[in-house]
């Protein structure tokens, strides 16, 4: 039993970015910016790793929404 698997179709989880619990969430691949030039994607590293994150994170941290299907 690995409890930091989770059932992706769920929607209530904990965030994986700031761990907040029982906030709904979305699938994103975190984007990590370069830090010379922070607004440039194209200098940005795109984690190949799915995580979920709460609306409040989504809204403040780079990301590329994961699209279902
Ligand atoms: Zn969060």
């Amino acid at each position: 039993m690995n409890p930091t698997v989770r059932d992706p179709s769920s929607s209530d989880t904990d965030c994986q970015n700031c761990g907040s619990t029982g906030l709904p969430t979305e699938p994103v691949q975190r984007v990590y910016c370069s830090p010379e030039s922070p607004s440039d994607l194209d200098a940005a590293t795109i984690d190949n790793e799915i995580e979920v994150w709460c609306a409040a994170c989504v809204a403040n941290y780079p990301h590329l929404a994961v699209k279902p299907g």
